[in-house]
């Protein structure tokens, strides 16, 4: 007797992430925070539909939730017919939690740089802090010991702030995989009926250009999406009520804060030494990822200085305080050093490798987007039919 869907689906997610977990089951005050993640990915893909056959007009299935996977990652899952799966380990909101709290703690909290003295140089004393916290209790009771912390601090509103952006990036990203059709262009060449993106399975079909390309691909849509979200407002009262320089806007603060985000989490990614020892990964080194962001995010600024002073002056001070003030996973003192290492008159590595990199994007971004993703209502496809073969859909 042939499996059912359900029974597939169930063994893959089992297989490829662990057994499920259930926000439920944690304490109450801690719940919202394994929630939230879910909550994202299931509002950025309700609206999908089912691409290229006649009941195109059926919702596409697409399930987001949370898996015990000892690891500090997310993934997303394909398979046949028309479903994907966003799954977020169980481990990644405490410990993201718990190293936003840290750095937080660490800010200059109105003006979300790292504390400086009245010269404008880089506060560095004490012991280093570790971005993350020694594992005991169980994530829920990680989360709710942070969150009491927090509370305690008077750091909680602000904190909330960078975990949203934080998780909201890392869910987009994944999301982004299915909504511009990379899981669905893989399984499909592969022959798979059931596809584990983040997997060595991809190792066998795609070239390490094609691979970083993907990940870029993803990383430039969600990082632009979530500043685009965060400054259409919706992040409401929340933001408004938080202290801030007079100096910056709300938008101001909001990029910052998300250039922090973004930074604190790829500090979670443990990180190969080198940027050229990443280069044969399937994924970029994160300081290069860092970089290519930051250049993205820049394409929505209003000219140099504000570039300077939103995106590349609190980067480059927070990456002086992440190498002298905290331990992380990802080192990238050696990256950072690496990049620098050119001729005068010559572009930084990651800079060079920018190039290379939205050069590889721009080949297949259309492509695998219009021939694998499902359909968005209002994405362009639906009205021109673009690989469509059904046009009688009713007005
Ligand atoms: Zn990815």
């Amino acid at each position: 007797m042939p499996m059912t869907t359900e029974r597939v689906l169930k063994q893959a997610l089992q297989r490829n992430f662990g057994p499920a977990f259930d926000p439920a089951a944690v304490p109450e005050e801690a719940r919202f925070i394994f929630e939230h993640p879910q909550l994202i990915a299931e509002e950025a893909l309700a609206a999908a539909q089912v691409s290229g056959t006649a009941s195109r007009r059926a919702p596409y299935r697409l399930l987001a939730g949370l898996y015990d996977s000892p690891r500090v990652n997310a993934g997303t899952l394909d398979l046949d017919p028309a479903t994907s799966v966003v799954a977020i380990s169980s481990r990644l909101p405490p410990a993201l939690l718990h190293a936003v709290a840290v750095v937080t703690d660490q800010a200059d909290a109105v003006t979300l740089m790292p504390r400086r003295d009245k010269a404008g140089r880089l506060v560095v004393g004490g012991p280093r802090r570790a971005l993350t916290a020694r594992r005991s209790g169980g994530p829920g009771l990680e989360v709710a010991r942070t969150l009491a912390a927090l509370q305690r601090s008077g750091d909680l509103k602000l904190a909330m702030l960078v975990y949203d952006l934080a998780i909201r990036f890392v869910v987009m990203h994944e999301c982004m995989h299915i909504v511009m059709g990379h899981t669905g262009y893989v399984r499909r060449e592969l022959g798979l009926s059931v596809l584990m993106e983040m997997g060595a399975s991809r190792r066998n079909v795609l070239t390490t250009e094609l691979s970083l390309a993907l990940e870029f691909i993803a990383d430039r849509h969600a990082v632009r999406g979530v500043a685009q979200w965060a400054r259409s407002g919706r992040l409401g009262d929340n933001v408004e009520s938080i202290p801030r320089d007079p100096s910056l806007s709300q938008s101001d603060f909001l990029h910052r804060a998300l250039i922090l985000a973004l930074m604190t989490l790829l500090r979670l990614f443990p990180a190969r030494a080198s940027l050229s020892a990443a280069a044969g990964g399937s994924h970029p080194h994160p300081y290069a990822r860092m970089r290519w962001l930051a250049r993205e995010l820049s394409e929505d600024l209003d000219g140099h200085a504000e570039v300077v002073r939103l995106i590349l002056e609190p980067m480059a001070y927070w990456n002086a305080s992440f190498e002298r003030n905290f331990v992380s996973p990802g080192r990238w003192s050696a990256a950072m050093a690496e990049d620098q290492r050119v001729a005068a008159d010559v572009p930084p590595v990651t800079d060079q490798s920018y190039v290379l990199i939205t050069g590889h994007a721009k080949l297949w971004q259309t492509l695998l987007w219009s021939q694998y993703s499902p359909l968005f209502p209002g994405d362009g496809r639906d009205e021109s039919g673009w690989g469509e073969p059904d046009r009688g859909r009713q007005a």
